[in-house]
């Protein structure tokens, strides 16, 4: 496709016109031969924001990406589970429930992105602690899945590269928030990595791209009905995000949580519950009679610490450092500056913070003392900020004060 013809395809978007299979081909494959340039696609991914994709569109972009680059394919017999966030605030639960599944048995391969705006990235996460590898050969990440049972990679040249440059250029652009360019960044990932079927943690609230939980439901249909086309089984959760996660946020921070919730060192009911429902979910897609138990039993017993220990080895990571991996020393308080109840959380600022600090420090960022619904004193802490570059006053007004309790929202709204 040439600049014309792409400048014309842009305006049929632009006018909301559906885009034919064949278009989207064309389009993907020019771009990345580099017939058509970041500022067409830029102008084709905000005109997909405004006016939206059918799920055919969506299915033939999720087919070219995948086609950009290499699929896996595993041997005759062999069942393996991915799962996938549309993007959250300490989002610890790919950390914590992939090598919990593993653990129960189950083989889990994982092809993961960075950070995208305020929400964190699975890749950046693993990238702090030292020699994590996040970009194994396609046959290294086939055999770690097969003889590890675990593995985490990011997109590449190798992997839905075509994801890889439009993951960016959505991030720079601020073109994440739509459905059918979510639904076919993520389902290209899935099909790439070769897992059989997909679990999708669809975020909903004010911290994720989906705010509410119309807008989530579709996104959930959305990443079911393009799984299917590839013949993959699928399942979406809708959770809530409207709140940070677990307590940390922070690409190193979130590591030291994750390990510390397979440890068995963290005990917040809110994360627990993320994560052991995730895996509950993969697990019973699996076929695994009683998930909730396994998944319970395996956390527990400190398999899924031993399964993300050998995952972090066998990608190169050290093991010693990411187990002495602390906080920043560098550390501030927020403290509330009256009595009432915690009415808000503006996870976007503190994700936003989080993400400009970690850039020069992996183990900057924010440590959550609150949830929704809690009950505070004046000079109670709040958040405690890490980081010589961090600045507590940019946290600021993130947490509302409010006179009455607000109603706790539930962890889970719809499963598809
Ligand atoms: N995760 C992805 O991989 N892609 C998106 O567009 C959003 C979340």
């Amino acid at each position: 496709m040439n600049e014309s013809a792409m400048r014309r395809a842009i305006e049929r978007k632009r006018e909301g016109e559906a885009l034919s299979a064949a278009t989207w081909d064309e389009l993907v494959e020019s771009y990345m031969e580099g017939q058509i340039g970041d500022e067409q696609m830029a102008a084709m991914l905000m005109a997909c924001v405004w006016r939206g994709l059918t799920i055919a569109e969506a299915t033939a972009l999720t087919r070219a990406m995948v086609e950009s680059g290499a699929t896996i394919t595993y041997p005759d017999g062999m069942f393996v589970l991915d799962k996938h966030s549309s993007g959250g605030v300490s989002d610890v639960v790919s950390l914590v429930s992939l090598p919990l599944v593993a653990a129960c048995g189950i083989p889990v391969a994982k092809l993961s992105g960075r950070a995208l705006g305020h929400t964190g990235g699975t890749i950046d996460k693993l990238e702090a602690i030292p020699g994590f590898n996040v970009s194994p050969s396609i046959e290294a990440f086939t055999k770690q899945v097969q003889w590890i049972g675990c593995a985490i990679a990011a997109q590449s040249e190798g992997f839905v590269p075509a994801d890889k440059r439009l993951y960016t250029l959505r991030d720079r652009t601020g073109t994440v928030p739509s459905i059918g360019l979510i639904a076919s960044s993520i389902v290209s990932k899935k099909v790439s990595g070769g897992a059989h079927a997909f679990v999708f943690d669809v975020k909903c609230g004010s911290a994720a791209f989906m705010h509410d939980p119309g807008q989530a439901t579709d996104l959930a249909q959305a990443l079911v009905a393009i799984s299917t086309e590839f013949g993959r089984k699928a399942r979406a959760v809708v959770t809530d995000m409207n709140e940070p996660l677990g307590r940390s946020i922070g690409t190193g921070l979130e590591v030291i949580e994750a390990r510390d919730v397979l440890r068995g060192a963290i005990d917040d009911e809110r994360t627990r519950e993320g994560c052991l429902r995730i895996a509950a979910e993969m697990l019973e897609l699996a076929g695994v009679d009683e998930p909730m138990t396994a998944a319970t039993t395996a956390l527990r017993d400190g398999r899924a610490y031993e399964k993300f220990a050998a995952m972090i080895a066998a990608q190169g990571g050290d093991v010693d450092a990411m187990e002495r991996l602390e906080p920043s020393a560098t550390v501030a308080e927020l403290r509330a500056t009256r009595d009432g109840f915690i009415g808000e959380i503006d996870t976007v600022t503190l994700g936003n913070a989080a993400r400009e600090w970690t850039v020069r420090d992996h183990v900057a960022g924010i440590r959550v003392n609150v949830r929704v619904g809690d009950a505070v004193k004046r000079d109670d802490v709040l958040a405690y900020v890490y980081g010589a570059h961090a600045h507590v006053a940019r946290i600021h007004d993130a947490f509302k004060i409010a006179n009455a309790r607000p109603s706790v929202r539930p962890f889970v709204y719809a499963t598809i």
